[in-house]
């Protein structure tokens, strides 16, 4: 099982598509939801607790997560040392890193960090100066010894050209990631009226995305090499194994459950303080018998399932964007799915002449990357 652990709700960045969305925020989208709005800022349950809780589950991983988590390093290190778990994930914005010491961070299985695509990008959405801290830091800890998978974790919406901002991240001289990942923006906050969504999508974002696929397969051609680009490794992957996935790829609810700062576990970190969905206490639930909560209508009815999986059971419990809205979202999967299946048998010839292996598609599945952006 995996276990986002909430550290802190507290952030020193303020996004524009975190902080800011919630700033305009209406919450009108929560009627007839319970809200628990008097949850500690920081861990307030003993570490043994959550020590006692992890043991039970052998192959239990955990992954760190805020708000900041770096922003309590006391608390990210006394995990480290106190509880047992097969992996430690973080998940960071990067700007603290160089705050937690090489033999803690060198514990880390991953890192996945928050970072938009070039400077310009990045420091539009996260503010001034945030792109050089995240990228100084990422050099500072590849230079002390951190070995394990960093993944940059972009945020996209409607100032994001996706091909140009992932083959920037892939291809720029000063720090080339080979992990990449991204989530849509889209169906978290009542902003749709605001948005300039629907010509994105369609106009920018959806051939994008095809233009991106069709890179992805070049470098194998041309480098032997399968670029972990996540939202086209977990599908093809499916497409490539036959697998029939039809549960939340990001694990939401059925395998990926997060832990409040007062220890209630809940089916994913966004649904923090939504009493309806707690599924129990690290006190005394058992790991492998947490409830599941599953999407419901649209999903459960359509072509895509099989592969989408739900996209998000947040958006999906909550309907903050209206059915005729989130319908574009669904472009953006079937798009995405299209696209690399259209590639599909480009990529078995390669596969077939020795160019590349199976094994070049294989990732762990639930480790925050949702898969389905
Ligand atoms: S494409 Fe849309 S409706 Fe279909 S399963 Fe995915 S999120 Fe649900
Ligand atoms: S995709 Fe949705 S349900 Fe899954 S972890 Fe992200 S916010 Fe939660």
């Amino acid at each position: 099982m995996f276990f986002h652990v909430i550290v802190t709700t507290e952030c020193p960045l303020q996004c524009r598509y975190c902080f800011g969305e919630a700033l305009k925020d209406t919450e009108t989208g929560f009627r007839g939801f319970d809200l628990d709005y008097s949850l500690p800022e920081r861990i307030d349950y003993d570490l043994d607790v959550l020590d006692r809780f992890c043991r039970r589950d052998d192959e239990c991983v955990l992954i760190l997560y805020g708000g900041e988590p770096l922003l309590c390093g006391d608390v990210v290190k006394q995990i480290l040392d106190r509880v047992t778990v097969k992996h430690f994930i973080l998940q960071t914005n990067g700007v603290l890193l160089h705050t937690l010491e090489p033999e803690y961070v060198n514990r880390f299985h991953t890192i996945l960090v928050s970072i938009d695509g070039d400077e310009a990008v990045t420091d539009y959405y996260r503010g001034t100066g945030t792109f050089r801290k995240t990228i100084d830091n990422l050099k500072l800890i590849t230079q002390n010894g951190f070995q394990g998978e960093i993944i940059a974790r972009m945020t996209v919406m409607e100032q994001t050209d996706i091909h140009k901002q992932v083959t920037w991240l892939v291809e720029n001289d000063d720090f080339p990631f080979s992990s990449v990942h991204w989530q849509l923006n889209a169906g978290f906050w009542d902003d749709f009226p605001r948005r300039a969504f629907t010509t994105w999508s369609e106009d920018g974002y959806n051939p994008g995305i095809r233009r991106l696929v069709n890179f992805w397969v070049q470098c194998m051609e041309t480098t032997g090499t399968v670029l972990r680009l996540y939202p086209f490794l977990g599908i093809t992957h499916s497409l490539l194994f036959g697998e029939d996935e039809a549960l939340l790829r990001c694990g939401g609810g059925w395998i990926n459950y997060a832990i409040q700062t007062d220890g209630h576990l809940i089916p994913c970190p966004t649904m923090w303080g939504m009493r309806d969905y707690y599924v129990g206490h690290i006190r005394h639930a058992d790991p492998s018998k947490l409830k599941k909560v599953l999407v419901n209508e649209p999903c459960t009815t359509c072509d895509t399932y099989p592969v989408c999986g739900g996209r998000c059971l947040y958006a999906n419990l909550t309907k903050r964007w209206s059915a005729e809205s989130y319908r574009l979202v669904c472009g953006t999967v079937r798009n995405l799915v299209d696209a690399i299946a259209r590639e599909l048998p480009r990529i078995r010839r390669l596969i077939q002449c020795g160019n590349i292996c199976l094994n070049d598609f294989d990732f762990m599945k639930y480790n925050g990357c949702e898969i389905i952006p």
